[in-house]
């Protein structure tokens, strides 16, 4: 009975088939995990808490929660690099609250500070000095409107879709770009944009880049620290789905050298006074109180913001603070309707991709009306 296999010793159609069968099985996940999501919780709830690492990365874990009782709870820092093996305790204090769109109702995702056991914010919170300034100059109204633009990349780190050791056509097409060839991964770029309107997150809108394989979202107009918290509850939900769909995201700001376009955190910003008739002079006082500062701000808008702010492919030079209308090779832009209006917001083009929202908005703030 076992002739046949002999004359084949390579070939173990056993294992082909286990190979084949688990194909299958990956194929139909998404079905077998409905089949347990629709499970009934007997009344327990899930809060998912998400906090910023020492890379500036999310994590997050879960446990059970009472609504009347939202705990501070803890992770092991050591293991985050955001406290040492001997004190690792971390406390994550909840500090905002979001419908889950993951696990669906009633579960949570809860926003949380890290603090050391000491009682004080840990290095990596800069959520915590942000929004003693946002408080402090709440009469101003700040507005603040981000476009957080990023990179796919495959397995192998490269941009997805991307030819294997080689480039694709120079960047022209891809741009606000629609169909095969043009752009990829829609798929997820459509249902991060629901997870965040499910949420309650403030995002205004997405487009496909000028880099093949990089899109953009914006979240905004937020005001204060709603901005900081709202941004990186967003990018923690885009690396979630990503994870669903089994590829990266990339927030470097030069995820490829050369004639590739970078990624910023184009950073829009206005206040009640800027907003309203005769704003433009508000606009131009704040830009006059932002040019002293710019080597200062430099230091809050993210790591190897230096590959990016090169003065070319859309951006200003990392040297030196510039403004005007209209103009994307500046640091500062004022958009064309600002300028015909009299009155609106300005654009600070400079920061990176991976610069904290933070820091980015704090910096701004106490650049135009002074440190605390
Ligand atoms: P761009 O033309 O630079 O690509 P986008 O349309 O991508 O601009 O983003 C514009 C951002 O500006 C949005 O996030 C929006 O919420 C924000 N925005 C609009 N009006 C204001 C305002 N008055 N103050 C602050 N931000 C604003
Ligand atoms: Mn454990
Ligand atoms: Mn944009
Ligand atoms: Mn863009
Ligand atoms: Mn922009």
């Amino acid at each position: 009975p076992d002739g046949n296999r002999t004359t084949a010793p390579n070939f173990n159609p056993s294992l082909e088939r286990a190979d084949e069968a688990r194909e299958q099985k990956n194929a139909d996940r998404p079905s077998q995990v409905n089949k347990y999501m629709k499970l009934d919780q007997k009344g327990k709830l899930m809060a998912e808490y998400v906090w910023v690492d020492a890379a500036g990365e999310t994590r997050s874990k879960s446990r059970e929660y009472k609504p009347e009782d939202l705990p501070v709870w803890n992770f092991d820092g050591s293991s985050t690099d955001q406290a040492p093996g001997e004190n690792s305790d971390v406390y994550l204090r909840p500090c905002a609250v979001y419908p889950d769109p993951f696990r669906g109702v009633p579960n949570i995702i809860v926003l949380a500070e890290c603090w050391s056991a000491d009682g004080v914010p840990i290095k990596s919170n800069f959520r915590h000095d942000c929004a003693k300034v946002m408080e402090a100059y709440a009469d101003h109204e700040p507005w603040f409107g981000l476009e957080q633009e990023y990179t796919f990349l495959d397995h192998d780190d490269r941009p997805y879709g991307w030819p294997a050791g080689g480039f694709p056509a120079p960047q022209g097409p891809y741009y606000c770009g629609v169909g095969s060839g043009k752009v990829v991964l829609r798929d997820v770029v459509e249902s991060h944009y629901k997870a965040c309107l499910y949420a309650g997150i403030n995002i205004s809108g997405t487009n496909a880049e000028v880099m093949p394989g990089q899109w953009e979202f914006q979240v905004g107009p937020c005001e204060g620290i709603q901005m900081g918290d709202q941004l990186w509850i967003a990018r923690f939900f885009l690396a979630r789905v990503s994870e669903d769909f089994g590829v990266k995201v990339s927030w470097h700001p030069k995820p490829i050298r050369g004639d590739w376009n970078g990624a910023g955190l184009h950073s829009n910003f206005s206040t009640k006074e800027m907003r309203t008739e005769g704003g433009m002079k508000h606009i131009e006082d704040a830009l006059k109180k932002l040019e002293p500062h710019h080597a200062e701000c430099i230091k809050e808008y993210g790591e190897d913001n230096d590959q990016r702010l090169t003065g070319r492919h859309e951006t200003g030079s990392i040297e030196q603070f510039n403004y005007g209308v209209a103009n994307r090779g500046c640091s500062i832009r004022i958009p064309r309707e600002t300028a015909a209006k009299g009155y609106g917001y300005f654009e600070d083009r400079r920061p990176a991709s991976n610069a904290d929202p933070y820091r980015v908005t704090k910096i701004l703030m106490t650049s135009i009306f002074g440190k605390l």
